[in-house]
Order: structure tokens, then sequence, then C-alpha cells
């Protein structure tokens, strides 16, 4: 008999992300799709509007990834990524708590700076209007 390989199996998923109307959060949306596209190869992501404002929500099969709105600040899309690939490798996994800290540590919610490389610091969406300190 042929000698048989341990495979791993892969499920799809669905990958929801309810953001906030800002230009710049679709931006970040677009990085983190790329970043779950190379994680996995079965996710199935999907953007929605949120009424909120600064949401940036990820949910995976019905469960949080990630909340903004909860932890006041946006993912490492890598930590994201990696998230999503262990549910589809039905891994063990948990809710995302970390933040990632802005670059230019203005310290406001909304900073993309140095998370997104998308979005620059003209529409950054934080309240330092484009004039983070050391950005
Ligand atoms: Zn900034
Ligand atoms: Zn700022």
């Amino acid at each position: 008999m042929a000698g048989r390989q341990r495979r791993v199996s892969i499920r799809s998923v669905n990958v929801t992300v309810e953001m906030a109307k800002d230009k710049a959060y679709k931006q970040l949306y677009s990085e983190l799709v790329s970043w779950i596209r190379k994680a996995t190869a079965k996710a199935e992501v999907t953007g929605a509007l949120s009424h909120e404002e600064g949401a940036f929500e990820i949910h995976c099969e019905g469960r949080v990834i990630f909340s903004k709105l909860a932890r006041h600040g946006f993912p490492v899309l890598n930590e994201v990524a990696q998230v999503v690939r262990c549910i589809s490798e039905s891994k063990p996994w948990e809710e995302i708590t970390k933040i990632n800290r802005a670059k230019c540590r203005c310290g406001h919610e909304d900073c993309m700076c140095g998370i997104s490389i998308m979005v620059t610091k003209a529409t950054c969406p934080c309240e330092c209007d484009g004039e983070c300190p050391g950005a």
C-alpha cells in the first residue's frame, strides 16, 4: 500500500468585515483581503458598511475575530490572516486582543500611520487631520 500523506484539511470559511464609511477604512480592508488570500486559499471575504463611526469589526464563521470598537485600535493585519487560516484548518484560535500601535504614536484610535501601506497622511482618518506628529 502506498504511503499515505498526512494532509491538513482546509475548509472554506466566511469572513465579514463591518467598517466605517471613510475611504481609508476601505483601503485598509482591501489590504486585509490580500493578507487573508495569501494565508488561506479558501476564505470568502465580504466587506459591509457599518453605521458606527470607527468600526472595523471582523467576523469569521459568525464569531468575532477582532473588534476595533472593543479594542480601540486596529489589528495587525497579518495576525488576522493567521487566525482565519487556523479556522480554515480547524485549529484552535482566539479572538485577537492586541492592537497595532500607530507609528506616529499620536494616540488616536483611528490613526493608520504605519498600519496601512495604502493610507496616506492626508487620508488618515485620525483627529490629527494630516498633521500627525512624527509620522
Ligand atoms: Zn498618525
Ligand atoms: Zn494622528
